[in-house]
């Protein structure tokens, strides 16, 4: 068992995915003693269909689920409950440090990405899944350590062929194929993964189902525990990063700046975020010619940038285009001088400045966290 992980008693619930298991969980949120702040993360807005199946009221239908269900919250007074009406891989990292991941996704790869979050930042992740024509529900808790398994461990090929199908070669995700399970199985579900919240919260690490899987077999009424071991052999680094806060806003440092604040500026240091890429030119997809030098995050170009000013076609980048990293000796002067604003960082976002032979320097910038944020807050 892990003996890295320090659990906060106050500690934020990052709750991802408010559907068939995450909205029953957010109704049991009030019952576990000590919880809050809450922030719900989806992307998605309730339908009319998940009247029946999902804990929600006709005159939520239409509404981003994840600020229907902390408005419901605040009803019962959990204080500093939030929404992020997004994916998690757009919440800044800042949010989530200190937090316990609780997933309630249907998606690899959003579980994919919580894992690796997880182990960089040191969270515990709560993971749970069902599956509804076979009646199966489980449930997991990783908590990183030197020795710990990961959830990518017990990961095989089988498991990263269906992540590519998830992710297109353009960056976008397909939409994941839905479950199918009956309500009764994600409130299972979610009554499992608040147990499991309960004994984070109130005794630390001995929350039942670290580095286990429970399986509870609902058609043949079976309960199968299977203990995971760390995977010499997983694909995933497993490091977790010492982060530095930089204490200022993304307009006031300049690129070439953060390479001097890393100590790391005379050699051929490079600038990346992980799991997002930067593009240096766009081309009009309309075929005009017209060419755009953007230097920016690819996942956030502004509305302008996303459209040929020529013919006003939609703009693409790819190929040669997309860079994972910034190279210090490849920047002109002009391009050191852009803020880190202007490459689309926001506040809270953690990257790294690294150099051959040299340990990576891992920054984030400055936040107040998700209760404070002017964005995107209920
Ligand atoms: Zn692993
Ligand atoms: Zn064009």
């Amino acid at each position: 068992m892990s003996d890295t992980v320090v659990i906060d008693a106050n500690a934020p619930l990052i709750v991802v995915g408010c559907g068939n298991t995450g909205s029953p969980f957010a109704a049991l949120i009030p019952s576990i003693p000590g919880a809050g702040p809450v922030l719900f993360v989806d992307y998605d807005s309730y339908e009319a269909k998940n009247l029946v199946s999902q804990r929600i009221l006709p005159c939520d239908v239409g509404k981003p689920k994840a600020a229907v269900q902390a408005r419901w919250l605040r009803r019962f007074g959990v204080r500093a409950t939030a929404a992020f009406v997004g994916r998690i891989e757009d919440v800044p990292w800042g949010w989530l440090r200190g937090g316990i991941l609780v997933s309630c996704v249907d998606s690899r790869g959003a579980r994919l990405y919580m894992n690796q979050v997880a182990w960089r930042l040191g969270l515990p992740l709560v993971d749970v899944a069902v599956d509804g024509p076979d009646l199966l529900a489980r449930v997991s808790v990783y908590l990183s350590g030197d020795d710990a398994p990961c959830l990518e461990c017990a990961w095989h090929e089988g498991h990263y062929r269906n992540l590519a199908k998830e992710y297109h070669c353009d960056g976008s995700t397909a939409a994941t194929a839905a479950t199918n399970a009956p309500s009764a199985l994600g409130a299972l579900a979610a009554g499992l993964q608040a147990i499991e919240v309960s004994a984070l919260l109130g005794t630390g690490l001995k929350a039942p189902a670290v580095s286990r899987q429970a399986m509870f077999d609902l058609r043949n009424q079976t309960c199968t525990v299977t203990r995971f071991t760390r995977n010499p052999a997983c694909r995933f680094d497993h490091q977790r990063w010492d982060i530095r806060i930089l204490d200022v806003r993304p307009e006031d440092v300049a690129l070439g700046d953060v390479f001097a604040e890393a100590a790391l500026s005379r050699e051929p240091s490079a600038l990346s975020l992980e799991h997002r890429r930067f593009t240096r030119a766009l081309t009009c997809a309309n075929g005009c010619g017209r060419i755009a030098i953007p230097l920016r995050l690819a996942d956030r170009l502004t509305a302008r940038q996303r459209l040929c000013r020529l013919c006003g076609e939609r703009n693409i980048a790819a190929g040669f285009d997309l860079v994972d990293q910034l190279v210090l000796t490849e920047l002109s002067a002009a391009e050191r001088r852009r803020s880190l604003a202007q490459l689309g960082l926001r506040p809270g976002d953690v990257f790294t400045v690294s150099a051959p032979d040299r340990s990576p320097v891992h920054l984030q910038l400055a936040c107040n966290g998700f209760a404070h944020a002017p964005w995107r807050k209920v």
